[in-house]
């Protein structure tokens, strides 16, 4: 079945939502080894982002459109760091599936895969430094390989979601290289990254929105 820009409205409906439940967690995570904010900024960016992708007139719309709206809301709604790290993941999501009336299975891993490549080439971070990339980087992997052996979607994200989450508990043991809480040495090791939390909170409303359609 493909994925059209009606579905794909409703999919940023169901990130915010989740982002939404989730913010007072992600608020206190960052709370720890940063300044607080991450629930915050990553609610108000994609309610601003799943408020802008809907009111697109989805006749008129294609997927490039979704995103790259979806990625300018992002980085007016949100002032720290994870806004311009998103709203470069959103203009490769919408740069990788360019000229497609509606996007394929394939092209949903494709998606995923621009959105891990877009965070670590605009915050230039390597698995391994506390960051988001320590989600989404094998988030990435393991949606490939599950649809590279033929997966359904729904299977792979799955996947995803399974490998954002281990690797956003193995930040726990991390000191974090990049961002704010670099300043922090070993006092942030036995902590989880903000990051990496709100990326397995993103990819599992993905994997959840795929299984129920
Ligand atoms: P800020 O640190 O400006 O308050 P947020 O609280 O919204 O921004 O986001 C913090 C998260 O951003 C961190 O937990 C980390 O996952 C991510 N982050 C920070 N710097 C980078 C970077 N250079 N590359 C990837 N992710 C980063
Ligand atoms: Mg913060």
């Amino acid at each position: 079945m493909q994925v059209d820009v009606v579905q794909l409205q409703a999919m940023f409906g169901a990130i915010a939502q989740a982002m939404e439940r989730e913010k007072e967690r992600l608020c206190e995570l960052d709370g720890v080894i940063g300044d607080a904010d991450h629930g915050i900024a990553m609610e108000l960016g994609f309610s601003a982002a799943a408020k802008a992708v809907a009111a697109l007139d989805a006749s008129s719309s294609d997927p490039t459109a979704v995103f790259n709206i979806a990625a300018k809301s992002f980085l007016s709604a949100v002032g720290a760091s994870s806004g311009p790290l998103y709203a470069t993941a959103l203009m490769r999501a919408g740069a990788s599936v360019k000229e497609k009336p509606a996007l394929s299975d394939d092209d949903m891993i494709d998606v995923l895969e621009a959105m891990a490549k877009g965070i670590q080439d605009r915050g230039k971070a390597e698995p391994g430094e506390k960051t988001m990339v320590d989600a989404w980087a094998p988030a990435a992997l393991a949606a490939r390989t599950a649809r590279d052996e033929g997966k359904p979607l729904a299977t792979s994200l799955e996947a995803a979601e399974q490998a954002a989450r281990k690797g956003a508990e193995a930040t726990r043991d991390m000191v974090a290289l990049k961002g704010r809480s670099s300043r922090l040495g070993d006092r942030v090791i036995g902590h989880m990254d903000p990051g990496a939390a709100s990326a397995v909170v993103l990819i599992e409303a993905i994997h959840i929105f795929f299984s129920d359609r």
